[in-house]
């Protein structure tokens, strides 16, 4: 029986990956560039928005070795070429199911079964919506989540931003290039963003804050398109209509777990649990970014744990070789 096993054993390295790495963000690539170096060949599987956050984003001016900060963008086709240059293998294809019962891992990958001794899974937040009446409608039509995407189509024309964290501020100051107004509408009377980004906002004469108020309603025109938003005073519970041309949505995000619930251990909001950084509670699944963080968020703690994975996925395989 051990000879045969001993003889199956090439044949079955052939059909299996080393190191599938679910997602291409700030984590994922940075797991990439780890596992790449340490010549174990990973394959990335991207999704159908490569790139993750960062790529939606502008200046970043907190990752450590740019001093005059660099661009989200750049940062990711940076971190994309680094790992490519040491091998890694990238495709675009979408997980939507994981599967662990055997001593392998297995991911299911654009409707193909891919089987790898170590999982990565990387696969980052996805920006949440209000999840109020026609939103999906109007997603593309004065609706989104991303100002760096959209925000140059509104041009001198009033917008709106609906949150109060650093995304909000964030996206508030970059859409003062090109709107003549940007309401930033916050349910509170401050702000949970950094005191940097809060100055800025508040210096920014295109920006107004719209304290205490939450948007209860999508008004569209005749076409389908933004025309305003239904305000509620959360004080007064006073509603009015506030003409804007697009509302840009910064409310946090939520985990893109959905293929692991119920397999892999999460929190009761999705975030899968690590232990040790990186490590989840099955053998050769490894977490990184934010799949796992709802505290830091950040592209520098994405990077850091991303490479925590790779590093315990190595750990891993040499140890299944001895
Ligand atoms: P966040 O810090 O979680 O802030 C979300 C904001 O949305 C909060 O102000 C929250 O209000 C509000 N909110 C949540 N659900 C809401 C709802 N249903 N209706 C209305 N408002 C709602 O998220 P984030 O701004 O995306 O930031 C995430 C992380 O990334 C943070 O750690 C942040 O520091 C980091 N980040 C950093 C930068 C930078 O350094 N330049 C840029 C972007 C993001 P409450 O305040 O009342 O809870």
């Amino acid at each position: 029986m051990a000879a045969a096993v001993f003889q199956l054993r090439p044949v079955l390295d052939l059909l299996m990956e080393k190191v599938i790495i679910v997602g291409s963000g700030c984590a994922g690539l940075t797991a990439a560039i780890y596992a790449a170096r340490a010549n174990l060949n990973p394959l990335v599987l991207e999704g159908r928005q490569p790139g993750g956050q960062l790529s939606t984003t502008t200046l970043v001016e907190n990752f450590p070795g740019f001093p005059d900060g660099i661009d989200g963008p750049q940062l990711i086709l940076n971190m994309h070429a680094q790992a490519e240059k040491f091998g890694a293998r990238f495709s675009y294809a979408e997980v939507t199911d994981f599967d662990m019962s055997n001593k392998h891992v297995r991911v299911m990958a654009d409707d193909e079964w891919l089987d790898t001794q170590a999982l990565i899974i990387a696969a980052g937040a996805s920006a949440r919506y209000l999840g109020l009446e026609n939103e999906e409608k109007l997603i593309g039509h004065g609706l989104t989540s991303c100002a760096t995407c959209d925000g140059a189509f509104y041009k001198n024309v009033p917008v709106c931003v609906i949150g109060g964290g650093d995304s909000a501020a964030e996206e508030s100051l970059f859409l003062t290039r090109f709107a003549s107004k940007v309401y930033l509408i916050h349910r509170r009377d401050q702000l949970r963003a950094s005191k940097i980004m809060q100055e800025r906002v508040f210096a920014n004469k295109k920006i107004e804050p719209i304290w205490n108020a939450v948007v209860t309603k999508y008004v569209a025109d005749e076409k389908g398109e933004m025309r305003a938003v239904r305000l509620r005073d959360v004080k007064t519970h006073e509603e009015r209509d506030l003409e804007v041309a697009c509302v840009f949505v910064a409310i946090g995000h939520d985990p893109n777990t959905k293929a692991y619930q119920g397999k892999l251990e999460t929190d009761p909001d999705g975030y899968l649990i690590a232990r040790h950084v990186a490590e989840s509670k099955h053998p050769g699944v490894f977490i990184a970014g934010d799949v796992a963080d709802r505290v830091y968020k950040q592209a520098v703690t994405a990077a850091g744990s991303g490479c925590a994975a790779a590093m315990e996925a190595e750990k891993y395989l040499s140890a299944l070789e001895k």
